[in-house]
């Protein structure tokens, strides 16, 4: 099955996100102050007044704490060829606190508490990032 071409809204606060993801880098926002991870990305931290938020690079490395099968195609231009669809909510060995959502890799029968490492993909012409069962990611840096 293939996963529709379907490119999220990037704005200003998930352009370092994605300006990540199209080097083969997870980077996530940190608050500059006292550090704390803050997913969903925002234009400042809920944390620290005056703070900054640093764009940091974790490994895509982590555990499911949960997931959904999606069985029917609702993303535009889907189409039941593209479906199902294993919806994973990772919780990063990096990044201790913060949840993920991504999508794990075709044909892995999904558990909580399985490993999972990241890899980045090109998906039509995008890089994009999926999730396979395992833990092969080189050591953060
Ligand atoms: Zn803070």
């Amino acid at each position: 099955m293939a996963v529709p071409s379907f490119a999220p809204p990037v704005s200003d606060h998930t352009q370092p996100f994605w300006d990540g993801v199209a080097v083969g880098e997870l980077r996530l926002p940190r608050c500059s102050a006292c550090h704390a991870w803050q997913w969903y990305p925002l234009s400042g931290t809920t944390h620290c007044a005056g703070a900054t938020i640093d764009w940091t690079p974790v490994r895509p490395v982590g555990t499911i704490f949960t997931f959904t099968v999606v069985r029917r195609p609702f993303l535009p231009g889907a189409s039941k060829a593209d479906v199902p669809i294993v919806s994973i909510i990772v919780e990063l060995d990096d990044a201790p606190g913060l949840r993920l959502v991504g999508r794990l890799a075709d044909g892995i029968e999904p558990r909580i508490g399985m490993p999972v490492t990241g890899e980045f993909y090109d998906h039509d012409g995008r890089a994009d990032l999926q999730f396979t069962s395992g833990v092969g990611a080189p050591p953060s840096q």
